[in-house]
């Protein structure tokens, strides 16, 4: 019997399971993939958003501006990647002026410092990005807004809350839940599990999940976003975020620095009916490329590596759902579209309010908030990355050679404490073939080491959809030059 039991480990789960591990509750986090963070919060931009980025008023903008301040403190905790790189948002016609006034209100209105958060014209902009559009007028510029790494965050929270007591249940698709008397039985297609509350956090299926009791007041109608992410280093084009003025559809397309470096943009929004499909087309990264040049002109000249996309869930009642059901120790937690990422820390938070008022919480006086990176920052010389590519087995043996990945690292994401059986499992953890070959070199070589590690025949390492590769890409890639 568990006290409290949470449905999908994308990064709200895992930050509710880490919040909850600070106190004395036997928890389950139940997840249907091979691995956490396979959902939306491996796939999007990556921004810790100001407190401008939602409408005053709303849930998500309360949860945006109290959990975008957790994030320093959680990266000396975590070591996920979280950097501030400061947000512009671009103006290219005089009528742009009001809404962007309407935005700097907005922030203001949300809890930023009217000092810090202005609006700039013309040079003034090129002065702090020099590589932007000459024509750009005006701009909203947020010194605040930040870039991390969303996924080795989603892994670092699982990580440390399984550290401090959580167990974690992968390749768990929940099918259906029963009440009886005072708790539930959620039954998935392994097994079954009985708990005094349920945590609803499964993303785009989060009303199906609510269903299952009847708690389902809400409906979800996922949002595909697509991405371009450049070659290695090509982030320095962009110091700032730069955005364009939000449409109806959400943001709209970025011009970003990934945390590791990589020039990335994206995304656009297109409503779709299948929950499962994640693919890009040639089309809508036409429309990405063409939108984002506008706001830099020459993105071009950098080389694509990868086009992904993401699902947004996006819910019917238009603001995030962070509450008690109808039925009675049954939360939900769905609708987290942008900016649920930034809002993950105060969403966790919210949900132990919820929780307190049902279970006396007593502190967990072992909680360890540690958890050490896995990345080692190396510059290595062309010379010294070819030496130690062909040495024998040994923790200095590099293993991906564009992102100077060593077998030491590897080895260590593979013995810690979430099992790890996909080439994308260690591609998130390490960045090995993360580089302009994207695992054609390292890929055979990664897979060697989760055989050997974790004892799995070789053939049955795929990527975490499971297929063996996509040696496609660079075709698609030559038709939007
Ligand atoms: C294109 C895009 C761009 C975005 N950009 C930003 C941004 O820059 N900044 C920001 O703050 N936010 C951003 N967001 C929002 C942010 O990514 C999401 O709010 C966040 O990732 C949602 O996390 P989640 O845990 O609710 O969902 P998910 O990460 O989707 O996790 C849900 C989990 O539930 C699991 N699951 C589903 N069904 C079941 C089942 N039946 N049984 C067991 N498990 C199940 C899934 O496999 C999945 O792992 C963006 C989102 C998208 C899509």
């Amino acid at each position: 019997m568990y006290d409290v039991l949470i449905i999908g480990a994308g990064i709200i789960g895992a930050s509710i399971a880490r919040e909850l591990s600070k106190y004395n509750l036997k928890i389950a986090l139940l997840e249907k993939t091979k691995d956490v963070s396979n959902g939306a919060s491996k796939a999007n931009s990556g921004i810790v958003h100001g407190k401008y980025a939602a409408k005053h008023g709303t849930l998500k903008a309360k949860m945006c501006s109290e959990g975008r301040e957790y994030f320093p403190k959680l990266e000396k905790e975590l070591n996920f990647g979280y950097r501030k790189t400061g947000a512009l948002v671009l103006g290219f016609e005089k009528e742009d002026l009001e809404p962007i006034k309407e935005l700097r209100n907005n922030g203001i209105k949300n809890g930023s410092d009217p000092d810090s958060l202005k609006i700039l014209k013309g040079e003034e902009i090129q002065k702090i990005e020099p590589k932007i559009n000459p024509e750009t007028k005006y701009a909203l510029y947020d010194p605040e807004v930040g870039v991390c790494s969303p996924y080795e965050l989603t892994i670092a929270l699982a990580e440390n809350a399984i550290k401090n007591g959580v167990e974690l249940f992968l390749e768990n698709d929940v099918q259906n839940i029963k009440k009886d008397g005072d708790f539930f039985i959620v039954e998935t297609d392994k097994d079954s599990f009985q708990s005094k509350i349920v945590v609803n956090c499964a993303g785009v299926n989060s009303d199906k999940i609510a269903k299952m009791v009847n708690a389902d007041n809400f409906k979800i109608q996922p949002r595909k976003g697509q991405y371009i992410i450049f070659e290695k280093n090509s982030g320095k084009k962009v110091k700032n975020v730069v955005f364009q003025l939000p449409t109806k559809k959400g943001k709209g397309v970025l011009v970003t620095s990934t945390y590791h470096g990589n020039l990335m943009i994206g995304p656009d929004s297109q409503e779709i009916f299948s929950r499962e499909d994640k693919g890009t087309d040639i089309e809508s990264l036409k429309y990405i490329v063409d939108t984002a040049k506008k706001s830099v002109p020459d993105i071009l000249d950098n080389k694509m590596i990868r086009s992904f996309s993401g699902l947004r869930a996006t819910p019917d009642t238009g603001d995030f759902i962070i509450e008690e059901s109808n039925v009675e120790n049954f939360i939900n937690v769905g609708g987290i579209e942008s900016p649920g990422l930034t809002s993950s820390p105060a969403i966790a938070k919210k949900v132990k309010d919820l929780i307190k008022n049902k279970i006396k919480l007593t502190k967990n006086k072992n909680f360890d908030p540690q958890r050490k990176p896995i990345i080692i920052k190396k510059n290595l010389s062309n010379d010294e990355v070819k030496k130690r590519l062909f040495i024998d087995s040994s923790p200095e043996k590099i293993i991906c050679r564009c992102e100077q990945v060593t077998e030491g690292e590897i080895v260590d994401a593979l013995n810690r404490n979430i099992f790890i059986s996909t080439l994308d499992g260690v591609k998130r953890r390490t960045r090995a073939g993360m580089g302009y070959c994207q695992g054609n070199f390292c890929g055979p070589r990664v897979k060697e080491l989760i055989a050997r590690e974790n004892n799995i025949p070789k053939d049955k390492i795929t990527k975490s959809d499971g297929s063996a590769g996509d040696f496609e890409r660079f075709k698609k890639f030559h038709e939007l030059k």
